[in-house]
């Protein structure tokens, strides 16, 4: 950890703080952008913006080697704050509300340290701020289809966690966070006077009763010991008390770590949907959307930076955390090259810092930005300062 000096350390909490401030909507990142920008051009370190928002810095070495990817998102959400920090957002109803500032900032701090490294490099450490992780279809996906991960060997991740003490890091092999899908249903009746219900096809009654059919799906056709979530999020429908309405529709989330779980979960919503409805005379238009796959970590990869863990915050520290419901679309480049998600603890109670993710009082313990920046580098050193770091590392990705 010596190299990261105090001036570094200040840099990367100022970073953090100035990102904090301006927090923008996914694929909306423009201002988030150009602060990137002006500390690359700083720096002399070449970028491309193969999209609107976001950048890819390139860090080459003089000498050949592998292609190894960094990657931090850096959208944030659509919530008002309300932690009372100096540095809380001046920008109403945004928020960084999940870290990416935190990421952002030490990616920033990572190409700080390689830029004076860069005599170590073997091949390229390409840096990937990625726009858009917070929305369906996805700037990980976006990314990938611009070509800005061609050549890649190996990719590296991480996500602070509020719920993982500060001084942690969870590194995990396998499945270790769930696909993040999204389904809605269109029920439609035939409305009219609620005096007389009969000459009805009540959608709101057949909408609700679906909702309880819905959750018998992973209780009954998926077996106790494969992990899956179905959620109902929005139920819509009615104008007034004494009309019974024509249509009803609701709208759900299912996360699982398994492709076979995934697909039978999905045939059985719109299976029981479409019969449901039709055995109370309505009809119903189902919209299943695959959303992020699941984040699968590479196993030999994880063995190979396992180490680098533990070089930052000693072997005592370095966790299995069991996999997470939650949904995160690093999953997009498993699927593309050899990958490793990292969680970083970033939870402190003392001074408010576990809140979950996505809440209005949401912040982390800024000391995860050094145990971050520590991972990245120690990451960046076993895979890229020899030129066959990583030639023990099959090729194909682990199947989703
Ligand atoms: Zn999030
Ligand atoms: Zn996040």
């Amino acid at each position: 950890m010596s190299v990261i000096d105090d001036r570094l350390l200040e840099n990367l909490r100022r970073w953090r703080r100035d990102l904090h401030r301006r927090p923008e909507l996914s694929f909306e990142e423009h201002e988030t952008t150009a602060y990137i920008r002006r500390q690359l051009d700083e720096w002399d370190v070449p970028y491309s913006r193969p999209l609107p928002t976001g950048a890819v810095a390139h860090l080459r070495g003089r000498r050949p080697g592998p292609v190894v990817v960094v990657r931090c998102d850096i959208d944030g959400l659509p919530i008002q704050e309300e932690t009372k920090c100096e540095f809380a957002s001046m920008v109403p109803d945004r928020m960084h509300a999940c870290g990416h500032d935190a990421h952002t900032a030490v990616a920033l701090g990572l190409i700080a340290l390689l830029t004076g490294l860069r005599d170590q490099i073997y091949g390229e450490v390409r840096v990937l701020f990625q726009p858009a992780e917070e929305t369906l279809p996805s700037g990980a996906e976006a990314l990938i289809k611009t070509g800005a991960l061609d050549g890649a060997r190996a990719v590296v991740g991480l996500h602070v966690l509020s719920d993982l003490d500060v001084g942690a890091i969870s590194l995990r092999d396998g499945p270790i966070m769930a696909s993040d899908d999204r389904f809605t249903v269109h029920v439609q009746g035939a409305g009219g006077h609620g005096a007389h219900p009969h000459q009805t096809v009540d959608a709101l009654l057949i909408a609700s009763t679906l909702v309880g059919e819905l959750h018998t799906l992973l209780g009954r056709r998926i077996s106790a010991l494969q992990p899956a979530v179905l959620s109902i999020g929005t139920f819509h429908a009615g104008t007034a008390y004494n009309i019974i309405p024509g249509s009803a529709d609701l709208s759900g989330t299912v996360r699982t770590f398994d492709e076979d779980v995934r697909v039978r979960i999905r045939d059985g919503i719109l299976a029981l949907s479409t019969h449901h409805a039709r055995a109370h005379g309505a009809e119903a238009k189902v919209e299943y959307v695959y959303g992020t796959p699941p984040v699968v970590n590479h196993p030999p990869l994880v063995e190979l930076l396992r180490p680098a863990a533990e070089a930052v915050v000693g072997p005592a520290h370095v966790l299995r955390r069991p996999p997470r419901m939650g949904g995160e679309d690093f999953a997009f480049y498993g699927r593309v090259a050899p990958s490793v998600f990292a969680h970083v603890g970033a939870r402190n109670p003392a001074i408010g810092a576990d809140f979950p993710h996505h809440h209005p009082r949401f912040s982390i313990d800024e000391r995860c930005l050094e145990i971050g920046l520590g991972f990245l580098l120690e990451a960046v050193r076993r895979c890229s300062w020899t030129p066959d770091a990583l030639a023990s590392i099959p090729r194909a990705a682990p199947p989703a």
